[in-house]
């Protein structure tokens, strides 16, 4: 239902100010924003965000694992709470909106429903999550897995580039690795959680709509395939006596993408090295790699023994035979039919157009997925460019979003 005389309860231009402020931190000369986990310069973006929480009027605390949570206490304070949340760390040299809106924007939120005495019987907490990109320590999701109780203690000895530890880099923020585990919460303590993120992505735009309703997140498949014929002369070797591994190799990946397309999913080969690699050398051996993505897994699990087979069907053709092997995998989540009703009658409310789409991009939303029915609220992002200084999303689609946040954490708060 939409109600043409909404009057919007988010402040879009505070809420732009902090998005231009904390993009301000760790921003380069050119542009770019690099705030990798714990640096110097996402710790000063920390200070900002409880500095912010604080002018909100927020309960502010921050767990064993570095998560910054805002509480706005509700009247029935012993109910499980509504969560938002995302993140403040970046890739390297990235824009200033993936992570930092869901943190800035669920901010917004508690402090406009704060400051218009909105009811709302739970409890609303606003999380910013430590270490969602993983660039840092080449493992992601840090602070939502703690939270989750998913934490692995060897993680506390990844380094990086300079050799520091996460644990020495915990240790100098502050926190106490030794106590990651206090991070974790409980299931029942957590009503549902519900998080606002760029698209990073073309969709929204193509439809042109500002926000995006979830309704899954792309799980994942990675597959190595090795495709081996054999080296030879390129002039003394006729066609028909080869073995030529980059010919198969080529089928293999048209079949890719042809398997990704009847099943509605996408696939890429990122990744290609050819063996011995010589202009005058037939390929004897090329291996690549396939990133596989659907948010159904059984049509995971069959585009992947698809291309298996594809990958296998060299033998009596060229001579050219196959090893494949699965390097890393993720199951797809499914947002919560609760969550996304909310999220659907919130964009009514706030009067903004949504559609429901599937979530290409992996958040903080799908590890506390372990705990609770999530959703996901995306909002359109300019050309699809993100993690590069040109990430863009308009005021208007940024408070739009926000204001849809507002309304969906006030319905869940307020709901069985
Ligand atoms: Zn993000």
């Amino acid at each position: 239902m939409s109600n043409r005389n909404h009057h919007p309860i988010i402040d879009e231009a505070r809420l732009w100010r902090t998005i231009e402020e904390l993009g301000s931190i760790g921003m380069d000369a050119s542009g770019g924003v690099t705030r990798l986990s714990l640096s110097s310069s996402e710790l000063q973006g920390r200070a900002y965000i409880k500095q912010l929480m604080r002018e909100a009027g927020l309960d502010v605390s921050e767990d064993a694992a570095g998560n910054i949570i805002g509480r706005l206490h509700g009247e029935r304070p012993q109910e499980a709470v509504v969560m938002t949340g995302s993140h403040i760390d970046t890739v390297i040299h990235a824009g200033r909106f993936d992570g930092a809106l869901g943190v800035l924007g669920g901010i917004e939120a508690l402090r406009a429903i704060k400051e218009h005495g909105m009811s709302h019987a739970r409890t609303l907490e606003v999380v910013c999550f430590t270490d969602e990109e993983g660039v840092r320590f080449g493992v992601g999701y840090l602070g939502s897995r703690a939270m989750a109780g998913d934490w692995k203690p060897e993680w506390l000895s990844e380094t990086d580039a300079e050799g520091i530890t996460l644990a020495e880099a915990m240790k100098a923020a502050g926190l106490q690795p030794e106590k990651v585990h206090s991070a974790a919460r409980s299931g029942s303590d957590i009503h549902a959680y519900v998080e606002l993120h760029i698209e990073q992505g073309r969709v929204l735009e193509h439809h042109q709509l500002p926000v995006g309703i979830a309704s899954a997140l792309f799980g994942h498949r990675w597959l190595e395939i090795s495709l081996k014929g054999q080296a030879d002369h390129a002039g003394t070797t006729p066609m028909p006596l080869r073995h030529d591994a980059l010919s198969a190799a080529a089928e293999t990946i048209m079949a890719v993408e042809r398997i990704a397309l009847e099943h509605g999913g996408v696939a890429t080969v990122g990744t290609l090295r050819m063996v011995p690699g010589a202009i005058n050398v037939i390929a004897g051996e090329v291996i690549f790699s396939v990133d596989l993505r659907h948010e159904d897994a059984s049509i995971l699990d069959a585009m992947a023994l698809k291309i298996e087979q594809a990958a296998f069907s060299h033998k009596d053709s060229r001579g050219v035979s196959a090893t494949v092997r699965v390097t890393d995998g993720d199951e797809p989540v499914t947002a919560s039919g609760m969550v996304m009703e909310a999220i659907e009658g919130a964009s009514g409310i706030a009067d903004v157009g949504a559609m429901s789409m599937v979530c290409g991009a992996g958040h903080d939303a799908v590890a506390i997925n372990a705990l609770t029915g999530i959703g996901l609220i995306l909002i359109r992002s300019r050309e699809g460019i993100s993690h590069h200084p040109a990430e863009w999303s308009s005021p208007e689609d940024c408070a739009a979003g926000a204001e849809v946040l507002l309304h969906t954490l006030v319905a869940l708060a307020n709901g069985q």
